[in-house]
């Protein structure tokens, strides 16, 4: 019989925006059931969810090429984009009650700025506008505009056009309710609310131990070691969730392994650029590269301050996490995982080719990639700077031995007692729907009765399709826009 220290309903492991928000909601829906939260470093959110270390886009597909994918036929499909944007609109909801009922101090971690794409080329300018045509088909993206008329993009965004040869044809959309969100101030914020938060406890391991877990847990100040018994176990450590699971033994992530993607930025706070650029634009991504390495020039409000960051430039690097360590790979390769991880990489040469390219590009050629965006930005007042690790999943797969896999998948293992998230893409934005989808699988009794009442206070559209019912999606956009003070 294994013994332990303390006891607790319920271990949040990490201090992201993910634990953040999983932990809001659990406090709201069973108030009497003690929640910790274990933090490794002096701080929470200071890896991925640390505003200087994601790009901050509320993503919500009005900007983003790859939630559009073109058939065949030439036909837009604009499932994945609803789909994002309605994650977007449940996250707004859930901010907005946060906020109504004195969870949140304030709405300054969201911040009003336009989300633009810019094409180049007759193919992709017509691409854009059938899909502009596409979207506004939905209520979700009424607010949408297109044109291929230069002043008019330059009035959107002036940084974009200037200097820009006249044989370029190029076409952009623009969307006003778009948003730029300091998730790290959000994380905060979230945190500040619950009672017991413990940082510098890095959780080493996670034991079966009769009906919940033992967590081992080292204090890596004093490097004290003690076992806390979790009825409830969620993982939200970011790249170190893999390892945390297979401590576990769950069965759900046999054959996972992961692929680290370092993210560098370019940075300005040079006053003629900042104050002319409010927007976030993107670009498509390279032929072959993957989807978060789509270009883009984006307007950043951090502390209050404006800032413009272009990137982002992928890169080579094994750890999982920012603060991680060279042995977070071999340290979660097992007998089962290794070969997938192999065939993925030879599936994948293309890409993997490119992560060495970037990596190996010079300053200048960094310069010339932002200037096909803003041609006439001066080089002098940029620095680059490197965001947080990305820990893209590599799965099994029985046709192709291991594909790479660049959305997030909620793990529940152990009838739900053991839960976590993998992944990174599309994020932070998706923080509340990743959360509903931990309480609907780890509790599904409590989701669909004794909490449905009270999720429905939380989240007023939970199981609706907005995009099919386009008076509540006016309205409800219309709500959450006036609560977190922007674009309606
Ligand atoms: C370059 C880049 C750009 C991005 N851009 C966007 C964007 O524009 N929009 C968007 O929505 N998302 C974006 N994302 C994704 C987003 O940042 C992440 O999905 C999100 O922050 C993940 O939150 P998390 O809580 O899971 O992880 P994290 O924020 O990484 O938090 C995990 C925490 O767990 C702690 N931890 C780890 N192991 C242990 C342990 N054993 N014991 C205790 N604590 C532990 C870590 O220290 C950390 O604090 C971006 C990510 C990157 C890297």
């Amino acid at each position: 019989m294994s013994t332990h220290n303390e006891t607790v309903d319920v271990a949040l492991i990490g201090g992201g925006i993910m634990s953040a928000t999983l932990g809001a909601f659990l406090r709201n829906l069973e108030p009497s059931w003690s929640i910790r939260v274990f933090e490794r470093l002096p701080e929470v959110a200071a890896e991925s969810s640390d505003a200087w270390n994601n790009a901050g886009t509320g993503h919500s597909a009005l900007c983003e090429l790859n939630y559009t994918p073109e058939g065949p036929d030439g036909s837009i499909d604009i499932t994945k984009a609803v789909g994002v944007n309605e994650q977007f609109q449940q996250s707004r909801q859930f901010w907005q009650f946060l906020l109504d009922t004195g969870q949140l101090q304030d709405n300054s971690f969201i911040n009003q700025c336009p989300h633009m794409t810019l094409v180049r080329g007759g193919d992709d300018v017509d691409y854009l506008r059938r899909r502009h045509d596409a979207l506004s088909a939905s209520p979700l993206f009424r607010s949408m505009r297109y044109s291929t008329d230069r002043d008019e993009i330059a009035s959107w965004a002036p940084l974009i056009v200037e200097g820009r040869p006249e044989s370029d044809t190029i076409a952009a959309t623009f969307d006003a309710t778009g948003t730029d969100v300091d998730f790290g101030l959000l994380t905060r914020q979230l945190l500040s609310h619950h009672k017991d938060v413990q940082v510098n406890r890095d959780v080493a391991r996670i034991e079966p131990d009769g009906a919940g877990w033992n967590l081992k847990v080292r204090n890596t100040f004093t490097r004290h070691e003690s076992t806390v018994h979790a009825r409830f176990v969620f993982v939200g450590a970011g790249g170190r969730a893999l390892e945390l699971l297979q401590t576990a033994n769950a069965p759900e992530i046999h054959g996972y392994s992961l692929l680290p993607i370092a993210g560098h930025f370019l940075r300005t706070t040079a006053p003629e650029v900042v104050e002319r650029h409010h927007a976030k634009v993107y670009g498509k991504a390279p032929i072959g590269a993957p989807p978060m390495s789509m270009p883009h020039l984006d307007a950043r409000i951090i502390g209050g301050a404006k800032s413009v960051l272009f990137g982002p430039y992928a890169g080579a690097n094994p750890k999982f996490l920012k603060n991680g360590s060279l042995l977070d790979m071999p340290r979660t390769l097992r007998p089962g995982n290794v070969l997938p991880f192999a065939r993925m990489g030879l599936a994948n040469l293309n890409l993997l080719g490119l992560l060495v390219g970037d990596l190996t590009s010079s300053p200048a050629h960094k310069l010339k990639q932002l200037k096909e965006f803003a041609p006439t930005v001066g080089d002098d007042h940029w620095e680059l700077y490197a965001a947080g690790q990305r820990a893209q999943i590599v799965k099994p797969d029985q046709k192709r031995g291991g594909v790479l896999q660049f959305g997030t998948e909620v793990i529940s293992s152990a009838g739900g007692s053991l839960a976590g998230v993998l992944g990174a893409s599309p994020g932070a934005s998706t923080a509340v729907p990743i959360a509903l989808s931990v309480l609907q699988k780890s509790f599904p009794n409590r989701y669909e009765g004794a909490w449905a009442d009270r999720l429905h206070e939380m989240v007023p559209t939970l199981g609706v399709a907005l995009t099919d019912a386009p008076e509540l999606a006016a309205a409800t956009m219309a709500r959450t826009a006036a609560a977190l003070g922007i674009e309606p």
